[in-house]
């Protein structure tokens, strides 16, 4: 296979504040790939069930929602664009309520049906950095390579409270925390798609690396796997264009 025409789909799973979400965006960067964060998909249909105040009980009115309702990931450069029935909700799903709600509706099976089937389907084409917590054993087990990020959870606590407060002011870090370790809780405890690393992902602790010292490690487990692929730098033009 040439360098040029190497499509691949890597997964990358982990707990809640790990990094996930930064390293897969400078990982999909750096190969000109496209970057999917599925779990703004379970907080899409978070946002869905709470607005439309359907009980966390009521499976059927669920279903009925994820029938009724679109869905939407629109392609971009970097990666898609979230609608729910044509309405932009991004601003809407980093609430802690959303977390815990979306954490809540992950557990059920229609949820997670019909999220199985739009996820295939956006890493059809490969060439994808896509993450969640079943990336690798459920929704791609024949991902090209597969990586679990993993932290402590007192410095991944403390990094999603860092993020947080960028946004709201309101909130303290022993709250993060708290609801931090109940979302792994439920996602490693659910009996399916349960969050544990696949058998053949490669474990990455961050606990004591920064984002840019995750990203050459995974780098560099490409290359070692696949040989020399073309890679862009990070943050300076856009990714398309420059080559290092
Ligand atoms: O990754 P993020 O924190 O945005 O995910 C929100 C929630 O969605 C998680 O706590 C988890 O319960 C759920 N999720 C999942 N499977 C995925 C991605 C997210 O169950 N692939």
């Amino acid at each position: 296979m040439s360098a040029t025409s190497l499509a691949l789909l890597i997964t990358i799973d982990g707990p809640a504040g790990a990094g996930k979400t930064t390293v897969s965006k400078l990982l999909a960067e750096r190969l000109g790939y496209r970057y999917l964060d599925t779990g703004s998909l379970y907080r899409a249909v978070a946002f869905g069930v709470m607005t439309a105040q359907i009980s966390l009980h009521d499976d059927i009115g669920i279903q009925r929602l994820l029938k009724d309702s679109r869905l939407m990931l629109e392609p971009v450069t970097s990666g898609f664009h979230l609608k729910w029935n044509d309405q932009d909700i991004s601003g809407y799903l980093r609430t802690s309520e959303i977390s815990m709600m979306a954490s809540a509706v992950s557990a059920k099976p229609v949820v997670r049906d019909f999220l199985l089937d739009v996820q295939r389907k956006t890493g059809q084409n490969k060439s994808l950095v896509c993450e969640g917590r079943d990336m690798g054993t459920v929704v791609f087990p024949n991902a090209d390579i597969k990586f679990f990020l993993d932290a402590n959870p007192d410095i991944r606590a403390l990094r999603r409270y860092r993020e947080l407060t960028c946004s709201a002011s309101n909130i303290t870090l022993n709250a993060v925390s708290k609801d931090m370790r109940e979302r792994d809780r439920n996602d490693r405890r659910r009996v399916i798609a349960p969050l544990i690393p696949a058998t053949d992902a490669i474990i990455v602790d961050a606990s004591n690396m920064d984002i840019s010292a995750v990203v050459t490690c995974m780098t560099a487990a490409i290359i070692s796997i696949f040989g020399d692929i073309p890679m862009y730098s990070i943050h300076e033009t856009p990714a398309c264009l420059e080559k290092t």
